[in-house]
């Protein structure tokens, strides 16, 4: 077999056991370079595809690379540059054009007896670390309904998955089964419909009974129905009914269930009585590895150096990403043409809250002194030690990244340092951050601890 056909053998092996989105994302664009004396070399298109390869994928890399050709010891993956892997792998527009209008069109689509959205499926679903349980769990779900955790309740802050993770439970399972009743809606719609037949003096019977008649109930942000005693009461009765027949119960929440406050104690006790799982907040990786996703498809995808600076500046909500992307190829669609990283980062500082945060140089150096762990005034001499001139250089880069600081201006906070230092520090950083994904972690972590105090 050659090494083309071999790789292509590997693929589909890793293929049935990743999700489509993570697919796409990490193995697009791996060839088989080599094997020379039973080392296998893979390139990969960029240095966050090899990473990923080698933290996450290695083993099951190697695993169908040996299942294929026994001879094979060890993997090493190696980058491939920019230009040779455009020219072999560039499609033409026009189908990529179809692709982005076959996706917008498919999110109006909303299946009216289940309420789900047939855009919200486990295929385009990324999993990082950051919700790698809650992922794990709703998959399970879908192949042992009612058997295994009920309910199954899944929490986490805004933007973070929860409504597209909830809808991929239904869809999947609508799939697997079409005969099965699934309805997905929101606690708050719960209530308005139980509120209005109350106030018209309605029975509720055709209320209960389509509710109870399901084999499967998805209720989103159910932290709503807190305090509505009418409406905890209805619902704590459409639970018992569907629990005791077997039938499954997902919710999502915006916190763990002891954390909603007015909750009536006998609900509360039901969601904590199977499996609670969170959504945390997406690493680096995850976040670019979403963006990529998000792009796959699109006519004029955003450059690599683009998406990793959103990916660097957006951290903490998935929502939030998509609307820069939404956002950024709407300028672009206006300008006609790419737009440079200048753009880029002028386009996002509008939406950013971090540029209304008071926060002075002085808190800037003590949290770079304090993160790296070195003396403060330590940023200020004349040390040219290793550990002390990357935070040295790190608080410059902070300085005129986020302030808008001059060069002249941060020399002189640095301990009376000349521009052309200042500089120096600026661009020392920014190029290493193409490249180092460890420094973009801690410079999130810095400007975490920087905004949020
Ligand atoms: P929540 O309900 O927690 O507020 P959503 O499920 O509405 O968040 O997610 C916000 C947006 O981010 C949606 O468009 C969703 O498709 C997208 N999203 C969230 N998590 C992921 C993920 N792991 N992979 C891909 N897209 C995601
Ligand atoms: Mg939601």
């Amino acid at each position: 077999m050659n090494h083309k056909d071999l790789w292509k053998q590997v693929l589909n092996q890793i293929e049935l056991d990743t999700s489509k989105a993570n697919f796409a994302t990490w193995f697009q664009n791996t060839n088989l370079e080599s094997i020379d004396d039973g080392r296998a070399v893979v390139s990969v298109p960029n240095a966050f595809a090899k990473e990923w390869l080698e933290k996450k994928y290695h083993k099951s890399i190697v695993r169908a690379l040996r299942g294929q050709a026994n001879s094979i010891r060890s993997v090493g993956y190696l980058i491939s540059s920019q230009k040779d892997f455009e020219k072999q792998h560039v499609k033409p527009n026009s189908k990529a054009a179809l692709n982005e209008e076959q996706l917008e069109f498919k999110e109006f689509s909303v299946d009216r007896e289940t309420n789900l959205n047939p855009k919200y499926t486990f295929d385009t679903f990324i999993v990082g670390s950051f919700n790698e349980l809650a992922h794990a769990a709703a998959l399970s779900i879908t192949k042992n309904l009612g058997a295994l955790y009920n309910p199954y309740f899944i929490y986490g802050g805004v933007g973070l998955g929860k409504t597209h993770l909830l809808q991929a439970i239904g869809n999947e399972v609508k799939k697997r089964n079409p005969i099965l009743k699934i309805l997905y809606l929101t606690s708050e719609k719960f209530m308005n419909e139980l509120i209005s037949l109350i106030q018209n003096r309605e029975p509720l019977n055709s209320f209960k009974e389509k509710y109870r008649n399901v084999d499967l109930l998805i209720i989103d942000d159910v932290q709503f129905i807190a305090g509505k005693a009418k409406t905890e009461e209805e619902f704590f009765h459409t639970f018992n009914v569907l629990y005791e027949n077997g039938k499954q119960i997902v919710f999502s929440s915006d916190r763990p269930p002891q954390a909603i406050p007015n909750l009536e104690e006998r609900l509360r006790s039901r969601f904590e009585a199977g499996l609670i799982a969170d959504i945390g907040e997406p690493e680096y990786e995850a976040r670019l590895a979403i963006l990529k996703s998000k792009i796959s498809g699109s006519a004029r995808p955003l450059s690599d150096e683009v998406l990793e600076y959103i990916a660097s500046v957006i951290q903490k909500n998935i929502r939030e990403l998509e609307g820069a992307l939404n956002l950024l190829n709407a300028k672009e669609k206006v300008k006609e043409a790419p737009l440079t990283l200048d753009e880029v980062k002028n386009t996002l500082n509008q939406l950013s809250a971090r540029s209304q945060r008071v926060v002075s140089t002085q808190q800037i150096l003590k949290v770079v002194s304090v993160f790296y762990n070195i003396d403060e005034r330590d940023l200020l001499a004349r040390s040219r030690k290793r550990e002390i001139v990357k935070p040295r250089q790190v608080a410059m880069y902070l300085i005129r990244e986020d302030f808008n600081g001059s060069y002249p201006y941060i020399g002189q906070k640095l301990g009376g340092r000349d521009h052309t230092t200042a500089l120096h520090g600026y661009d020392k950083i920014s190029k290493a951050l193409k490249k180092d994904a460890k420094l973009v972690e801690e410079l999130r972590l810095i400007r975490e601890k920087l905004y949020k105090s």
